[in-house]
C-alpha cells in the first residue's frame, strides 16, 4: 500500500467504469514512481486497465529543441518499459486540459492520478482540466522524498529551518520502492505505439539550441550516471564540488528535472553505498534538503519568479541601491553571446551554451554578475531566468527559480554588510573565485570544449 500522505485529492467527483489514467508530467519514468504505483494500486483494486498519457504542450517556458530531444528520448524508453508491463502509453500533442478531456471521454476513464509540481503552469493545467472533467483527480508527490505538504505548511526561511522538518520524517519516507507489476487487466482497444520520429519532425521548438552529446537521455542513462557518481566521485564530493575545473558533481540534474530517475532512488543508492559518512551527508544535503527547499519555495510562493518573492530586507536594500553607478551594463545579446569583459563569466556562459549544464558554483557567480551588469534587479532576474531556462538542460525547474532568487535577491540567505549596487545581498567576485579554484584551468577547459 502506498503511504496515503504522499497523495492528495485535488478534485472530488464521480468515478466512471473505465481504466485508471496516470497523467504523467513531471515524473517521466516507469520505475520508482509513487504516482504510477498509486495509479496501479487503484486500477488493481477496481480490476480495471491502467493507461498512461503524457501531454506535450506546443510550447513550455521557452524550452528549445535541446530540452525536447532529451525529454522525448527519455519518454520513448519509458513507453517501452511500460509496454513490457502491459501498460499502454499515449503521447498527446496540444493543450493538456483539452487532450485530457477528450481522453477521459473516449475511454470512460474512472479516475485520474497525476504528479505534483509546484510550477504555476502545471497547476494551471490541472485547474483547467478540472473545470471540464467530473471524475476524481489525485495528485502524488513523487519528486520530494518527504511530500512537500507534509514537510511544512508554509514557506520556509532557509535550509536551517526546513532541515530538521525533513530529517524528522525521513525514516517514514526514505523507504524502498515496490516493483511496478505487469498489469493483469488489459484495455479492450489496442493503442498504436507512439510515432517518435514523426513527433520529433513536427516539433516547433527552436532548433538553434541543439542536443548535447555527452549525456544519454532516459532512465537507463540516468542510472548509469548515478552509478558512475557513486563509484568515481562521491568519496571526493565534499572537496571537489566547489571546483568547476574538476568533474566532481553527480550530473544528475537533467535526469532529475525530467523525472527520468527518482531523487529517492539516488538518495537510497548513496545512503547504502558504503562510502564515507561525510561524503554521503554532503550529497544528501543537496539532493534532499536543498532540492526540497526549492519545491517548498515555489509551492508556497506563486510569484516565485518576481522581485516580490525576495525577502523584505533584500527588497528594501536593493531598492535603496537602484540608482548606484554601474561600471558595466551589457545588453541581453552581449550576455547571451558571452561577450563581457570577464573571462570567467564568459566561460560559465559558454559552458551552459555548449554543454547544457553550467557548474553549480559558477551558476551563483554567473547570476550575481547579471545583477551587477543590468539596469535593475527586475531586469537581471528576467534575463537570468530566460538564459537559464533556454540553455540549461535542467532549466524550467523550481531549483532554477530558487537558485536565481538566492543569487539576485538574497532568498534563503542572510543580510551581509552593505555595498554598492548589491546592498545587503551577498556579493561574489573574481578574486573569491581564484581563492577557491584554478580559474585559468576552468576557462581553458571550457575553451577546449568549444
Ligand atoms: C543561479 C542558479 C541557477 C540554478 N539553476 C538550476 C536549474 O535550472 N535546475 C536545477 O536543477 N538546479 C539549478 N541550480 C541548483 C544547482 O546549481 C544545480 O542543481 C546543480 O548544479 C546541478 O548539478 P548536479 O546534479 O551535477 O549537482 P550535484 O551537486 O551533484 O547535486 C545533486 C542534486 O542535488 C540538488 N542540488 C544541488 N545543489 C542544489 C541547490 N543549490 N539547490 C537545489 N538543489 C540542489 C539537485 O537536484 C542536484 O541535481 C541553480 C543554482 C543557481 C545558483
Amino acid at each position: 500500500m502506498i503511504d496515503k500522505s504522499r497523495t492528495k485529492v485535488i478534485q472530488k467527483g464521480k468515478r466512471e467504469k473505465g481504466p485508471v489514467l496516470y497523467w504523467m508530467s513531471r515524473e517521466q519514468r516507469a520505475d520508482d514512481n509513487w504516482a504510477l504505483l498509486y495509479a496501479q494500486e487503484k486500477a488493481m483494486d477496481m480490476k480495471v486497465p491502467l493507461l498512461v498519457c503524457f501531454c506535450m504542450a506546443p510550447s513550455f517556458l521557452g524550452a528549445p529543441y535541446r530540452a525536447y530531444d532529451f525529454m522525448l528520448k527519455g519518454l520513448e524508453e519509458t513507453e517501452k518499459s511500460l509496454l513490457a508491463k502491459k501498460i499502454p502509453f499515449l503521447l498527446l500533442e496540444g493543450e493538456p486540459d483539452k487532450n485530457i478531456f477528450i481522453l477521459v471521454r473516449r475511454y470512460s476513464v474512472s479516475e485520474i492520478v497525476t504528479d505534483f509540481d509546484p510550477l504555476r503552469i502545471k497547476q494551471q493545467w490541472k485547474r483547467k482540466a478540472g473545470e471540464t472533467i467530473k471524475i476524481p483527480i489525485h495528485e502524488v508527490d513523487s519528486h520530494n522524498i518527504v511530500p512537500c505538504w507534509e514537510t511544512s505548511s508554509k514557506k520556509e526561511f532557509a535550509a536551517r529551518t526546513i532541515r530538521s522538518k525533513i530529517h524528522r520524517l525521513l525514516d517514514r519516507y526514505l523507504v524502498s520502492f515496490p516493483d511496478l507489476l505487469s498489469h493483469p487487466f488489459p484495455l479492450e482497444k489496442d493503442i498504436p505505439g507512439v510515432q517518435w520520429r514523426e513527433i520529433q519532425r513536427r516539433l516547433k521548438a527552436d532548433r538553434s539550441v541543439s542536443p548535447v552529446p555527452w549525456l544519454v537521455p532516459g532512465s537507463q542513462g540516468g542510472m548509469a550516471i548515478l552509478e558512475r557518481f557513486i563509484t568515481e566521485r562521491l568519496e571526493r564530493y565534499p572537496l571537489d564540488r566547489n571546483d568547476p575545473g574538476i568533474p566532481g558533481l553527480s550530473d544528475l540534474s537533467p535526469y532529475l528535472h525530467f523525472g527520468q530517475i527518482s531523487p529517492q532512488r539516488a538518495a537510497l543508492e548513496v545512503s547504502f553505498s558504503g562510502k564515507e559518512e561525510e561524503a554521503k551527508e554532503a550529497f544528501l544535503e543537496e539532493i534532499i534538503v536543498r532540492r526540497e527547499l526549492a519545491d517548498n519555495f515555489c509551492f508556497y510562493t506563486p510569484f516565485y519568479d518576481s522581485f516580490n518573492s525576495f525577502p523584505g530586507w533584500a527588497r528594501n536594500s536593493l531598492n535603496e541601491h537602484r540608482q548606484d553607478r554601474r561600471e558595466y551594463i551589457y545588453s541581453f545579446r552581449e550576455l547571451e553571446d558571452a561577450e563581457t569583459h570577464d573571462e570567467l563569466w564568459n566561460a560559465g556562459q559558454m559552458e551552459m551554451l555548449t554543454k547544457g549544464k553550467m557548474h553549480g558554483w559558477m551558476r551563483m557567480y554567473w547570476a550575481k554578475k547579471i545583477l551587477e551588469w543590468s539596469t535593475s534587479p527586475e531586469e537581471a532576474l528576467e534575463r537570468a531566468i530566460l538564459l537559464n531556462d533556454r540553455y540549461e538542460l535542467d532549466g524550467r525547474d523550481p531549483n532554477g527559480y530558487t537558485g536565481i532568487a538566492w543569487s539576485i535577491g538574497g532568498l534563503h540567505d542572510r543580510a551581509w554588510p552593505s555595498r554598492p549596487l548589491f546592498g545587503k545581498v551577498r556579493y561574489m567576485n573574481n578574486r573569491g573565485a581564484a581563492r577557491k579554484f584554478n580559474v585559468k584551468r576552468y576557462i581553458e577547459q571550457v575553451k577546449g570544449r568549444v
